[in-house]
């Protein structure tokens, strides 16, 4: 393991701050990991107190304007990325949103390797993503548990001998409210989730389902499979984060106790498993492990996401820019919970033939579909 430079994007979110924790966890066993760059929307105080006592060589990057940061206004994390990555940094991709795509796409072009958090660069730029990976001395480490896991099961397995891959779900905080009470459901319900502490749209997204359509469309550009070879599964305590079946009739799982700051700290290291992050699992207290089938009626986005994947081109990045419009709506009180999947199949259906193929084509489809679905929502 090399000990990197690392820039944190999103470091004042969830994700963004267990990055930090790990950090600290790291620089304590070898001086010489470093932070060398945080970017965040707003709140850079935070950052700012951080980085003064742990990280005095670390740039700044602020959406709000602040004298204080280096960096400031819409593109800041994109310049800071421009700043301070090289093939020497690792970049905590974790802005939340498509917000990640410019800075995460260039961190890869400029060669850096990338632990990618913001699932929505690969769901609206997959193509582009990969295209940048083949001329870069980079790697792309999944931070998504489900897709962390996976990739650990794939070590040493060829493409032709998978058979599927399956993501599990734990079911949200809405897995067994009867379907009549969906209609009434508030934000405040929403917004508690009963395994994972996350942020606001990621946590929306989880209740939805809407998280594991793009779980798919994630997993579908990271491990070159179609529709037909990957599949969702609702497991309630999340103990098992994913599952490959192999053609022979062997399946790889991955179990861990739900903390993040094991997929991060997987992903900083490229690829240890080599300090206690999580409490080992005693097989002898597992008395069951419960897999259930997803209910499509409840959760339709997960066949909505696997639409999406058939479709191509540019479906993924249609369902994102919707989910996120209708999510904001939804927490502001300006769109009732089952119209959030409503509103956004409408959307797909409507753009979900575009194909953009550049950068700007792609972020073009995205402010349109935001600005169609914006004014659809009364
Ligand atoms: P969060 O809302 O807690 O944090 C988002 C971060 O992005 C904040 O620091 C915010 O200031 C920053 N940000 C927002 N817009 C920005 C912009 N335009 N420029 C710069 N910074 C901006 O979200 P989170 O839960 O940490 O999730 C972040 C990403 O990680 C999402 O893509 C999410 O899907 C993914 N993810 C999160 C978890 C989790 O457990 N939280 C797990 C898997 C994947
Ligand atoms: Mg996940």
């Amino acid at each position: 393991m090399k000990p990197q430079k690392v820039i944190v994007l999103g470091a004042t979110g969830t994700i963004g701050r267990r990055t930090l924790d790990v950090l600290k966890q790291l620089q304590q066993s070898d001086p010489t990991w470093d932070c060398v760059g945080l970017a965040c929307g707003s709140r850079v105080d935070r950052i700012l107190e951080d980085a003064k006592k742990h990280w005095p060589a670390a740039k700044v990057a602020s959406v709000i304007d602040d004298d204080r940061a280096d960096f400031c206004g819409s593109d800041a994390a994109l310049h800071l990325v421009e700043a301070c990555a090289s093939t020497e940094t690792i970049v905590v991709s974790a802005i939340v949103g498509a917000a990640g795509l410019r800075p995460t796409l260039r961190a890869i072009e400029l060669g850096a390797s990338v632990a990618l958090a913001n699932k929505e660069t690969l769901v609206c730029a997959g193509h582009l993503v990969q295209q940048a990976l083949k001329s870069s001395p980079g790697t792309l480490w999944p931070v998504d548990s489900e897709h962390a896991a996976i990739a650990q099961c794939l070590r040493g397995i060829r493409s032709d001998q998978i058979k599927s891959i399956v993501l599990t779900a734990s079911g949200g905080p809405f897995r067994d409210t009867p379907l009549s009470d969906l209609r009434e459901v508030t934000p405040q319900q929403a917004l508690n989730h009963p395994v994972w502490d996350m942020g606001p749209r990621i946590t929306i997204a989880s209740a939805t389902m809407a998280n594991k359509a793009l779980e798919l469309i994630e997993a579908h550009h990271l491990f070159a499979v179609n529709d037909q070879r990957l599949e969702a599964i609702i497991h309630p305590t999340s103990l098992v984060h994913g599952m490959v079946h192999l053609c022979d009739g062997t399946t790889l799982l991955q179990m861990c106790t739900p903390d993040m700051a094991g997929p991060i700290r997987w992903a900083l290291t490229a690829g240890e498993h080599d300090a206690a992050v999580a409490p080992t699992l005693n097989p002898l207290e597992l008395t069951s492990l419960e897999f259930t089938p997803v209910d499509t009626e409840r959760f339709p986005f997960v066949g909505l996401g696997f639409e999406v994947i058939r479709k191509g081109g540019g479906a993924g990045c249609v369902l994102n820019a919707a989910d996120e419009v209708c999510v904001q709506a939804f927490l502001d009180g300006r769109l009732p919970y089952l119209d959030v999947y409503h509103f956004v199949a409408e959307a797909v259906d409507r753009f979900g033939h575009h194909d953009p193929s550049t950068l700007t084509d792609i972020l073009e489809l995205d402010i349109a579909v935001r600005e169609d679905v914006a004014n659809r929502i009364p």
